[in-house]
């Protein structure tokens, strides 16, 4: 949970360059005044070559960037749209706001889209299958994509919260046909909010970005009071501001990544010799991000003991299990309302091997700052929980 740890000097000094250079906080327009200095621009351009793709859209949230990847993949209401049981609810509300139908697979031990249950949810209505990076972590991508071509149905990865981490040496976001990141306080950078649609195709920016501003088409030919249009669209606009302090925080990219990488494996390291403890399975591990340390108990009983001591420790867990009900469709009754009366009332049982693997599992924050005493006082702590229970 890194970004906000950092920020600091840099963001602060971006933002009062930003009020010395004109005050324009609005990402298009007053050239002469803004002395041509277009901050969210500079941010798309230097977040494309970070992560290699052709485009990279940055707009308000990471929720509007999924709901505009998908609309610009193609989904409209009345499709059918695949993702995971475990992810924030903010995925399958976007798919719910394109008046389209959330259908989701199990999670296998990676805690990511399971490619066997995948294959069974797929109707002629299927428009689009979202695999989501939790956690830093990718899915089983190889299997998904061949899976999709086979099909042929578009992915777009959920990354919003994977920026930085790779498959097989790829930036994660930019395998499928579009990709997202999020900037919120939870994510590897933030600027507040913010999000960004990558992609490799012209069509799919183009559509992301003339309905992420009212359906401008940015005709170079034209001042923008009498922009061309084809589409009406919406306004999921991003702000200077949030450019400022996203160049600044893109460049501490690397030194999060490589501190919670290297934090990571320093607990995980001592935590080998506890037998109780099943790690999560990694498809790729040299592409994790680092964020969180996950591991399952036998038991769902051992591992809500084991949480609730570690906070009387003053040791805090990140989502599993203290968030568990914004994290697990098998918790969401108010949007799952059929699946609920098929499984009389019991939602869970929907997904019972997701609802199994989540339940007995341990997420441990991995912070940039903890430093080496703190990594080892957590350790001690495991150690001594563990064998009590
Ligand atoms: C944070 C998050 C989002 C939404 O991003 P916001 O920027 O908060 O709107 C979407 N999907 C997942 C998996 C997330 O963790």
């Amino acid at each position: 949970m890194p970004g906000h740890e950092l920020l600091g000097e840099e963001e602060k000094q971006a933002l009062i360059d930003l009020f010395n250079q004109g005050a324009v906080l609005y990402r298009y327009g007053l050239n002469d005044r803004r002395k041509n200095i277009f901050r969210v621009d500079e941010f798309e351009k230097a977040m494309a070559s970070r992560v290699g793709s052709k485009h990279a859209l940055c707009v308000c949230n990471g929720t509007a960037a999924l709901k505009l990847a998908l609309m610009s993949v193609g989904v409209s209401p009345g499709d059918e749209v695949i993702t995971q049981s475990f992810t924030f609810i903010a995925t399958v509300e976007a798919i719910l706001e394109l008046g389209a139908r959330p259908v989701i697979t199990e999670i296998d031990e990676s805690l990511n889209m399971d490619p066997e249950d995948l294959r069974r949810c797929f109707s002629s209505r299927t428009k689009a299958i979202v695999p989501v990076h939790m956690a830093g972590v990718s899915a089983r991508m190889d299997e998904i994509l061949a899976i999709a071509q086979e099909k042929n149905v578009p992915v777009v990865e959920d990354s919003a919260q994977a920026l930085g981490g790779t498959y097989h040496g790829k930036s994660l976001g930019t395998l499928g046909r579009a990709g997202i990141y999020s900037l919120d306080i939870g994510k590897v950078i933030t600027t507040g909010e913010g999000g960004f649609v990558v992609s490799n195709d012209d069509h799919v920016f183009r559509r992301s970005l003339e309905y992420s501003d009212h359906g401008h088409e940015q005709n170079p030919h034209v001042p923008r009071g009498e922009d061309t249009r084809t589409y009406w669209g919406f306004n999921y606009k991003a702000t200077e501001m949030q450019g400022a302090v996203g160049l600044a925080q893109l460049k501490k990219m690397d030194e999060i990544l490589s501190k919670q990488k290297q934090n990571k494996r320093a607990i995980k390291e001592r935590l080998q010799d506890i037998p109780l403890l099943q790690f999560r399975s990694l498809p790729d591990p040299v592409g994790d991000t680092g964020d969180t340390l996950i591991f399952f108990l036998p038991e769902r009983d051992q591992a809500k003991a084991l949480a609730r001591k570690l906070a009387e420790r003053g040791f805090g867990t990140k989502n599993l299990p203290d968030a568990v009900n914004w994290h697990f469709a098998g918790t969401w009754d108010h949007i799952f309302k059929e699946e609920k009366r098929l499984f009389q009332g019991n939602l869970e049982a929907r997904w019972p091997r997701s609802a199994d693997l989540l339940r007995r599992a341990i997420a441990l924050p991995i912070m940039v700052k903890m430093g080496l005493d703190r990594c080892d006082a957590l350790v001690d702590a495991i150690h001594d929980i563990s064998r009590t229970l």
